[in-house]
């Protein structure tokens, strides 16, 4: 835990440091884990904090990404300031929030991403029929697969759905299944588009004028000017990490979902 936070009358005073921060630049509030017990052990002594973003003490420092544009950050806490009620869900109660955040964050991004991945389906197609690859039966055959892949999203998300509108509360559980098959198959999908454009693949696409700076759209950056579909592939690069890495979704579905036996736990050595 790299953040630490302390109570001065009604604020709480945090110092530390928090990796990978996306848009943290246009964040008003940040939810942050810090640590508020150093005595607790392990998950315990951690509390889920909505800090101000916007104050003295808090420096954000972009990442340059692969693509060249610097979505995400790295935010340096020193003695930044946050409301004592500002906690969610009690003092050092903060890695069950957490979890169930993350839950949410899993869910929420299947439930309607199949929408997206069809609109860039139809564009990769447009890129087959245009460079003649549409006729080769090995295109054809992993275009098919994506296909399908994209449909068994539709339905997973309409499964998800459906699980919050009946409140039968298997967010998490759903949302695991759905992040790991989802992330994984757009990473071959972008393989595949980038298979389609062929060699065209290894030169920038984009125009310095098409490079777009809004929060969320990914373009890189004046100088080193991808398209969407480079744009795509590289980030799909990090879609099996972000949200729970790919193997700690397996964890979940393993133990969670198929109540298999839990992963062997390792003890940290006490110094
Ligand atoms: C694009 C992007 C945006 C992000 N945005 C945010 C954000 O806005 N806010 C935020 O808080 N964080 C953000 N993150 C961080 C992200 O949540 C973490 O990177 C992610 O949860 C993985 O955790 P980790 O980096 O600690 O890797 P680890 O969990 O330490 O994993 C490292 C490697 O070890 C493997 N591994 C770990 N444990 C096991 C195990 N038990 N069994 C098998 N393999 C294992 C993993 O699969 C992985 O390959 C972002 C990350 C990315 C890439």
């Amino acid at each position: 835990m790299k953040t630490r936070a302390e109570l001065d009358g009604d604020e709480w005073v945090i110092n530390g440091q928090k990796v990978w921060t996306t848009q943290a630049q246009f964040a008003d509030y940040v939810f942050l884990l810090a640590r508020t017990d150093p005595e607790a052990p392990k998950h315990a002594g951690i509390s889920y904090l909505l800090v101000p973003m916007k104050q003295e003490g808090i420096e954000v420092r972009p990442i340059q990404q692969v693509d060249g544009s610097a979505d995400f950050n790295e935010v340096f806490f020193t003695n930044a300031r946050c409301p004592k009620e500002n906690v969610v869900g009690g003092v050092n109660n903060g890695w069950k929030v957490a979890m169930t955040t993350l839950g949410f964050e899993r869910g929420s991004s299947a439930t309607t991403g199949h929408r997206r991945f069809l609109k860039e389906f139809n564009h990769i197609v447009g890129e087959a029929k245009a460079r003649g690859k549409d006729t080769d039966p090995i295109i054809r055959q992993r275009l098919a697969r994506t296909w399908s892949n994209i449909k068994i999203m539709e339905i997973n998300g309409y499964r998800s759905l459906t699980d919050a509108l009946n409140g039968t509360h298997q967010t998490a559980a759903l949302g695991a299944c759905n992040k790991m098959f989802w992330s994984e198959s757009h990473q071959r999908t972008m393989e595949l588009a980038m298979d389609i454009l062929g060699m065209d693949a290894q030169i920038l696409q984009g125009s310095a004028e098409s490079v777009e700076v809004l929060p969320g759209l990914r373009r890189g950056r004046s100088d080193y000017p991808v398209d969407e579909l480079q744009a795509a592939f590289f980030f799909s690069r990090s879609e099996t990490i972000w949200g729970g890495a790919a193997e700690i979704q397996r964890n979940i579905v393993g133990e969670r979902v198929l109540g298999l036996p839990k992963e062997p736990k390792v003890e940290a050595k006490q110094a």
